[in-house]
């Protein structure tokens, strides 16, 4: 499949990867298409592709500086990155510091609710599957992952998630929880694919307004001004 001249190797719900110049680099294109419940809701929103790519790049560029590898080798212009070609291990890790969304429903406990400790799991990564919830044993019996490479991811996550729980205090945000992912590139696990408003729940410190994609799966509009709210703030860090 072609699309403007180059190979597209997989088309998602918000990016297109391309081939990269060599056998070792993908083109990450940012999509302004969102969509949420699986594909259900779907829409194309201003801006939005190159407000997460901002944001993404702003990110792992501080994760990076901070030691933490991730796929990105640089930025080809707004919407578009070049990227490590690593093989995704199919499973996502979400982190929560705060109730809300599935574990909110799935639990009965009020968004924003205070937990006692940091929540790490993991879901598998099958759209016809919903991503269902997967857990350590689960994953190793399909092969998926190791238990060594999960403790890795797990611990990755937690330094992420001090890394960024920092950085957005440090602009009024709270980061109530996020979704990872990671990659095998030359024998070692970097994170891969997007972290942005999208992927995160971003709370203002003071009001608890929402800044993220709830505001798109619950018609709440104003999406692409909140993720521009993210990115102004981040940037005047
Ligand atoms: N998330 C994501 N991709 C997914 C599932 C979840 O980026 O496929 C993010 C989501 O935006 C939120 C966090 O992971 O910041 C936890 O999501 P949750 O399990 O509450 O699911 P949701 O409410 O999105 O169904």
């Amino acid at each position: 499949m072609e699309k403007n001249g180059k190979e597209v190797m997989y088309e998602g719900k918000s990016k297109v990867i391309y081939a990269g110049p060599d056998e070792k680099s993908v083109v990450i294109f940012y999509k302004d298409t969102a969509t949420a419940f699986n594909g259900e809701k779907k829409e194309d929103l201003n801006d939005k592709g190159k407000l997460n790519a901002a944001i993404s790049n702003l990110l792992y560029d501080y994760l990076s500086q901070n030691g933490i590898e991730t796929h990105l080798i640089e930025v080809i212009d707004e919407t578009k990155v070049l990227a490590k070609k690593a093989e995704i291990v199919m499973v996502e890790v979400i982190v929560r510091n705060v109730a809300a969304g599935s574990f909110s429903k799935k639990y009965g406990v009020a968004e924003g609710s205070k937990l006692n400790n940091i929540v790490a799991e993991f879901s598998l990564k099958d759209d016809e599957l919903g991503d269902p919830m997967i857990n350590i044993s689960q994953i190793t019996a399909l092969g998926i992952a190791t238990k060594e490479e999960l403790k890795e991811m797990e611990e990755k996550t937690l330094r992420i998630n001090d890394l960024l729980s920092e950085l957005f205090r440090k602009v009024g945000i709270k980061l109530v929880d996020f979704k990872l992912e990671f990659g095998r590139f030359d024998g070692k696990l970097i994170l891969c694919d997007e972290i942005s408003p999208d992927s995160c729940r971003l709370w203002d410190l003071e009001t608890n307004e929402k800044l993220d994609k709830d505001r798109f799966r619950r018609n709440m509009g104003n999406v692409p001004e909140s993720y521009q709210e993210v990115l102004t703030r981040l940037l005047n860090v």
